[in-house]
C-alpha cells in the first residue's frame, strides 16, 4: 500500500492519484499527478513526507526539484489511453474466455 500525502491539504491518504477524503481533490493533470507521484513513499522518507505534510498545512508551497518534476513528468493522456486499453483487452479476454467455456460445454452435451 502507498502511503501519499494529499498535494493540497497534506492529510495522508493511500496512494498517490486517489482522491483525498479530508479535501476531496484529485489530481487529474500532468503535473498534479507528477507532484502526488513524488509526495509518497515510494520516492520519500517518511521524515520529508512529514515535514511536507506540516508545509502544506500550514499554507507554506512545497518545493519540488525541477530536475526530479522532469524526469518523473506523468502524461495523464498516456495514463489514460493506457487504462483504457487495458479495459478493452480485458473485455476481449472476458468474451474469448465466454466463447471458450461455452464451446467446451457444447461439446460435452
Ligand atoms: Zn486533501
Amino acid at each position: 500500500m502507498t502511503f501519499a500525502i494529499c498535494l493540497k491539504c497534506g492529510e495522508a491518504k493511500h496512494g498517490a492519484w486517489i482522491s483525498c477524503s479530508a479535501c476531496s481533490f484529485t489530481p487529474d493533470d500532468d503535473e498534479s499527478m507528477t507532484k502526488s507521484l513524488i509526495l509518497t513513499d515510494h520516492y520519500q522518507n517518511v521524515e520529508a513526507l512529514t515535514s511536507m505534510a506540516a508545509a502544506i498545512k500550514s499554507g507554506r508551497a512545497v518545493s519540488f526539484d525541477p530536475g526530479l518534476l522532469k524526469e518523473m513528468w506523468v502524461d495523464s493522456k498516456a495514463i489514460n489511453r493506457s487504462t483504457r486499453n487495458c479495459a478493452v483487452g480485458c473485455v476481449v479476454a472476458a468474451v474469448i474466455g465466454l466463447a471458450g467455456s461455452g464451446w467446451i460445454i457444447w461439446r460435452w452435451l
